[in-house]
C-alpha cells in the first residue's frame, strides 16, 4: 500500500493550530505547574508524574521513560502508528479536512497477513453460510429469535460453522494453502497422524476483531448444548490471537467513547451486539475472563470512563465486584458500575425497557465504593447481629482506602443509615488510612543523574535553541559538542534552520529519528534562568577543557599499563606528556 503524502505546509499549519495540551489532555490528567503541564505518563504505570508538557514549546516529555517530541511523535509512540496517520489523527481532532487518504500503513508481517487473510477468508465463508444457505437455517432462526437484525448480523459479521468437520479444511486445500499455515490458524484441532480436523463445528460463530478490525480469531457458541460442552469455544493463543489483549467489539465502539461518556464492559459478546442494535454503541467484551492488565491498557489510550454492566444476578455482581478490584488497582481509568433491577442482565433490560431507560441506569451507575457496599450487602439481614458487625467491618475496610475525608463522610454516612450506628462511632472504628503514596501535587524528581559537564552541554544546547546569538557565537568559534548526540542534534538544529524561516521546536522535532526527537524534548524541557553572557562564557569554558580532561584520563590508563610491564621509556614520556597536559589544563 502506497503511503498518502499529506503536503508539509498542511503538516506544519496543524502543528500550529493544535494545542499538544488539549490533544494529550484527552489521555492524560494534565496539572499546571509552574510554566508546564504534568500528569501520568501514558506509556507506563506510574504513581508519581514524570510526564510534562510545554504549551509554549508545544512538546511533551517523560524524564522516567525519556520519551518526548511534538504532538504527531505523542501520536505515533502512544497508538503504534505511522506519521502519516499520526498527522490525520491529530488532524480530525482540529476538524481540519485533509485532502489525501492516509491508509493504515503499519505492515504486519508477510506471515502474520498471511493469517489474518485466512481469517478473514473463512470468516467469510461462515457469514455466508449462516445467510444464504439451508445449512444456516437453524442458526439464523436461534439468532432472529433472539432478536438479532439481519443488519446487526452483517455489522458483526456473525456466522455459522456446520456439523462437517472437514468443511474449514476442504476450503483452505482448495486454495492450496500449506499444512503448517493452515495448522498456524488455531481453526483446527488434530489427531495423533496430525491429520486437521475443523476445531469449530455446529456453533454460531462470533468473529473476534482486532482494535482496526482485523479478524484475529473466533468464538463459537454451540447451537445445541450437549453435556459437558462449553457453551463458548475460543480460538487458541496463535500468532495473531491473544485472549489477553483482545475486547470485543473495540474496533466498533472506539469511535464512540467520547460521545458516550467513556466504555460499557458487559459480560457478553451477545450483550455488546443487542445493545449496539439499539443504539448503545459504546459496550465491549473481554474474552470470558477477567479483566487484564492488557486490555486495560488498550482502553486507557482510548478514554477515562469504564462502566462495568455485568448482570444483575448473584454470578454477575460478583464478577462485577472482582472488576471493580482490578480496576481500583490501575490509575488511569475512572470507573463505576451499572446495577440492572430485578437481577436482568443488559439485554433481557433493554428488550424489556428500551434504550433510553438503559441509558438512564449507565447515568445512575454507582461509584466503585457505593458499589461494594451495595455488595456487601447483598443477601444480608442486617437487623441480625452478627451480620451487621460483618457488614460494619467490610464496609469500613473499604471505606478506610479512600484518600479524600469528604468521600469517607459520604460513605460513614451511608453505612450509618444502612446499620443504624451514629457516624462518630463509625469513625472511631475506621481503621488507619494505610501510608497514602504521595499523589499527583508534585513532580516525581528525575533518577537520571548528569554530571557536571553533561549538565553544561545540556545547558548550552538549550540556550542555542532559544538563542541566535548563543547559536552564532559556537558555530563561529567552531565550538564542537563532546558528547556526539548533543553534537548531532546540534548539527540538525543547523540544518533544520538553514531550512526554515520561522523555527521552532515542535516543527524542528518532526525532521528528527524517535531519539533525536526523545533527547530534543528532554533538553529543552529543563527549566532554566535567563541566560548571561556569563553564563554562557562558564559554560563554554567547562566544556572546553573536556578533550583535555578525556586526554588526560587516557595518558593515565597508558601510563599504568606502562608500570605494569616496567617499561622505564614510556614511563618518562607519557608522565611528561601528562603533566604538560594538567598545566594546561590549570592555566
Ligand atoms: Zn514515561
Amino acid at each position: 500500500m502506497r503511503m498518502a503524502m499529506i503536503p508539509e505546509a498542511t503538516v506544519d499549519q496543524i502543528l500550529k493550530t493544535v494545542n499538544i495540551a488539549d490533544y494529550i489532555g484527552q489521555v492524560v490528567q494534565l496539572h499546571k505547574a509552574g510554566q508546564n503541564l504534568f500528569g501520568l505518563c501514558p506509556f507506563h504505570e506510574e504513581k508519581t508524574p514524570s510526564f510534562s508538557v510545554s504549551e509554549s514549546k508545544q512538546i511533551f516529555h517523560c524524564f522516567s521513560c525519556g520519551r518526548g517530541g511534538n504532538v504527531y511523535k505523542f501520536v505515533m509512540d502512544l497508538e503504534n502508528v505511522s506519521f502519516p496517520e499520526a498527522v490525520a489523527k491529530v488532524a480530525a481532532f482540529a476538524n481540519i479536512p485533509l485532502d489525501v487518504q492516509v491508509t493504515q500503513t503499519v505492515q504486519d508481517a508477510p506471515e502474520v497477513t498471511q493469517q489474518k487473510t485466512i481469517l478473514n477468508d473463512v470468516k467469510d465463508l461462515y457469514h455466508h453460510i449462516l445467510v444464504n444457505t439451508k445449512t444456516g437455517e437453524a442458526a439464523l432462526a436461534y439468532l432472529t429469535e433472539r432478536g438479532l437484525s439481519q443488519e446487526t448480523i452483517a455489522t458483526f459479521e456473525l456466522g455459522y460453522a456446520p456439523a462437517d468437520n472437514k468443511l474449514v479444511k476442504a476450503f483452505l486445500d482448495n486454495r492450496k494453502i500449506d499444512y503448517q499455515v493452515q495448522r498456524e490458524t488455531g481453526l483446527f484441532v488434530e489427531n495423533q497422524d496430525g491429520e486437521l480436523f475443523d476445531r469449530f463445528v455446529d456453533r454460531i460463530m462470533f468473529p473476534l476483531k482486532n482494535e482496526v478490525g482485523a479478524v484475529v480469531g473466533f468464538s463459537g457458541r454451540v447451537l445445541q448444548k450437549a453435556d459437558q460442552q462449553a457453551k463458548y469455544l475460543n480460538s487458541p493463543e496463535t500468532t495473531v490471537f491473544n485472549k489477553r489483549d483482545l475486547l470485543f467489539n473495540l474496533d466498533l465502539a472506539k469511535s464512540q467513547f467520547k460521545l458516550a461518556d467513556g466504555a460499557l464492559l458487559f459480560e457478553g459478546f451477545m450483550d455488546v451486539i443487542s445493545a449496539y442494535q439499539a443504539g448503545i454503541k459504546n459496550g465491549i467484551a473481554s474474552m470470558g475472563t477477567s479483566l487484564t492488565n492488557e486490555q486495560l491498557q488498550l482502553l486507557a489510550k482510548r478514554t477515562h470512563q469504564l462502566t462495568v454492566c455485568y448482570d444483575g444476578d448473584a454470578p454477575g455482581l460478583a464478577a462485577a465486584n472482582r472488576a471493580v478490584d482490578i480496576l481500583g488497582e490501575q490509575n488511569r481509568l475512572a470507573s463505576g458500575v451499572v446495577v440492572l433491577p430485578n437481577g436482568q442482565d443488559p439485554d433481557e433490560f433493554i428488550k424489556a425497557s428500551g434504550a433510553e431507560a438503559f441509558k438512564a441506569q449507565v447515568q445512575k451507575r454507582l461509584t466503585p465504593t457505593a458499589f461494594k457496599l451495595f455488595f456487601l450487602k447483598q443477601g444480608q439481614d442486617l437487623t441480625n447481629d452478627e451480620a451487621k458487625l460483618t457488614y460494619i467491618k467490610a464496609s469500613l475496610a473499604t471505606v478506610a482506602k479512600l484518600r479524600q475525608p469528604v468521600e469517607r463522610a459520604v460513605y460513614l454516612q451511608q453505612i450509618a443509615k444502612d446499620t443504624g450506628i451514629n457516624e462518630q462511632t463509625l469513625a472511631q472504628q475506621l481503621p488507619r488510612p494505610q501510608a497514602v503514596v504521595q499523589t499527583s501535587v508534585h513532580m516525581a524528581t528525575p533518577q537520571v543523574k548528569f554530571d557536571r559537564y553533561q549538565r553544561a552541554q545540556r545547558e548550552l544546547l538549550a540556550f542555542v535553541l532559544h538563542d541566535e546569538l548563543v547559536q552564532a557565537r559556537l558555530v563561529n568559534n567552531n565550538f564542537v559538542f563532546p558528547d556526539a548526540r548533543y553534537q548531532d542534534l546540534f548539527n540538525a538544529w543547523l540544518q533544520y534552520l538553514a531550512a526554515n524561516h520561522q523555527p521552532d521546536i515542535a516543527t524542528f522535532s518532526d525532521t528528527l529519528e524517535p531519539d533525536q526527537a526523545n533527547l530534543l524534548a528532554d533538553v529543552s524541557m529543563q527549566n532554566l534562568a535567563p541566560m548571561s553572557d556569563e553564563v554562557i562564557d562558564d559554560l563554554l569554558a567547562l566544556l572546553g577543557t573536556v578533550p583535555l580532561r578525556q586526554q588526560l584520563q587516557s595518558l593515565k590508563t597508558q601510563l599504568a599499563q606502562a608500570q605494569q610491564l616496567n617499561d622505564q621509556e614510556a614511563m618518562r614520556s607519557l608522565s611528561q606528556q601528562y603533566f604538560g597536559l594538567l598545566r594546561q589544563l590549570k592555566a
